[in-house]
């Protein structure tokens, strides 16, 4: 019974301590999703067919892999790239170490086994009901279908995902972003929200199929559907809720003018970059990335003194492919720094020094008590998983850069790596383009800032980012 598995049907496994396996992460990650989906308001149900383009990150060839996907869901059908049924099983299962979580575990029989780096196809057809998660002390996984707002994420794992039954193990699985295509039908009074290039296309029994192509990997798929209004505006598409409108027109002439101050600044966008910006009820979380798009709680969505957070996001579309990988993410770092530029810049905000002042306090009492920021240097945030500190640091990095270089050799330095290396390029491609276009020698600050952490004894010594950049000026004559 341990390792049954059915051709083309499903096997409900008896107790779930017949499947217990070692704690090891799944061989695979997801590159690739093509996800097909449709809301029954009725019937309360949601049924889809998702395509995964899984590939082997481990150095063993890997023959099974399981999914897992909400406990009230169940699979119909599992195929490859070709429509062949592959044999799998599944069961309702409760994770080893967190017993509250329960899942529907799938676990699929690959017709071969696939190599290390090598890829292969996974279709699961599912069906079946959409509750919260919020015993698992998910509050904000309040996710149900309603004719008022539904989210389709894998945060409630409303599609299969891939990943075992213990949590620790699925922690230790790389994290990769994925392309995807993603459609849903649904009646033609709802809007159906995502990040990507959007066509839709009307169908005779009143339903509409929204889809939605990425353009680019994004780290998450959050899908909504509501009665929402729409507004696009210069490379920015907003979904809010109709009574949010004052906001919506907030937001969308905050997105034109920080749109027109980018591309003053950096250049025009290259490729076709359109963000999405959705509104969400209060209290369903928020997440955001440049080609996923951003999903925002109404209270924030309202709230005019968090433009900086748009903001943020904006600038991510001037990055180029970061091919480091692991990354060292430091355009979190310049995203960070030019937010709150752009709030100053572009909407008055008075306290961008005040508020750069209390945050160096505030990260010179870190370093203190956190050894990563002695220890590690920027360059080995991704390898050391401390890319938390990108934001923070990198900000700090970039704003001593600013206030060392001035604005428009700032513009000619971050407009002109990413107008270069736009399809892909390295921090250390980023450091020597810094240091061929900038008029000042630069190497001391990056072996500072990126190479070593003496970064963290300028900041311990400083009062204000004024002090950062004087550290690198060349000294007057006497
Ligand atoms: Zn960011």
């Amino acid at each position: 019974m341990r390792q049954a598995l059915m051709i083309g049907g499903m096997l409900l496994l008896a107790g779930s301590s017949a499947l217990a396996q070692p704690a090891t992460p799944e061989a695979f990650v997801v590159r690739r999703v093509t996800y097909d989906a449709r809301i029954d308001y009725e019937a309360t149900r949601l049924s889809g067919a998702i395509t995964l383009e899984l590939e082997n990150w481990t150095p063993k060839p890997a023959s099974r892999v399981s999914f897992i996907l909400h406990r009230l869901m169940q699979a119909s059908q599992v195929r490859d790239s070709v429509g062949a049924a592959l044999p799998f099983s599944q069961d309702v299962v409760q994770f080893e170490d967190d017993p509250v979580r329960q899942v529907t575990q799938i676990v699929v029989k690959l017709p071969r086994a696939v190599a290390p780096k090598a890829r292969t196809t996974v279709r699961i057809d599912y069906a079946g009901y959409l509750t919260p998660y919020t015993e698992v002390g998910w509050l904000y996984v309040k996710d149900h279908i309603d004719t008022a707002f539904t989210i389709i994420r894998a945060d409630a794992m409303a599609f299969p995902s891939v990943g075992g039954r213990n949590d620790a193990a699925n922690r230790r699985a790389p994290r990769r972003d994925f392309w995807y295509d993603a459609s849903v039908t649904v009646p033609t009074k709802y809007l159906v929200a995502t990040g990507g290039s959007l066509t839709r296309t009307p169908h005779s029994d009143g339903t509409v199929t929204w889809r939605y192509l990425s353009g680019g990997a994004s780290p998450f798929l959050n899908i909504s559907i509501a009665p929402f209004d729409t507004i696009s505006a210069l490379g920015v598409r907003i979904f809010y809720f109709p009574a949010d409108s004052t906001g919506a027109r907030f937001v969308a002439t905050g997105s034109q003018a920080g749109m027109r101050a980018l591309t003053q600044w950096f250049g025009p966008l290259r490729g076709q970059a359109t963000l999405t910006l959705n509104e969400i009820p209060d209290g369903w979380g928020s997440q955001s990335d440049p080609i996923g798009g951003i999903i925002q709680s109404a209270a924030a969505f309202r709230d005019t003194t968090r433009i900086n957070e748009l903001y943020h996001e904006l600038t991510h579309l001037w990055n180029a492919t970061d091919t480091d990988a692991p990354s060292p993410r430091w355009n979190e770092g310049l995203a960070s720094f030019l937010e709150e530029l752009m709030k100053e810049q572009l909407n008055g905000w008075p306290g961008r020094r005040a508020y750069e002042t209390k945050t160096l306090a505030w990260l010179s009492g870190r370093i203190a008590k956190d050894s990563i920021l002695r220890v590690v240097p920027f360059i080995d945030y991704g390898k050391r998983n401390a890319t938390g500190w990108s934001y923070t640091v990198g900000k700090f990095m970039f704003s001593t850069l600013y206030d060392l270089v001035g604005a428009s050799e700032f513009n000619k330095i971050i407009g002109g790596y990413y107008q270069k290396f736009v399809n892909g390029g390295t921090t250390r491609e980023f450091v020597t383009f810094t240091k061929q276009t900038a008029s000042t020698d630069l190497s001391t600050f990056f072996d500072d800032w990126m190479f070593t952490t003496r970064w963290t004894t300028l900041v311990a010594a400083a009062t204000s980012v004024g002090d950062l950049g004087a550290h690198y000026r060349p000294r007057p004559r006497s």
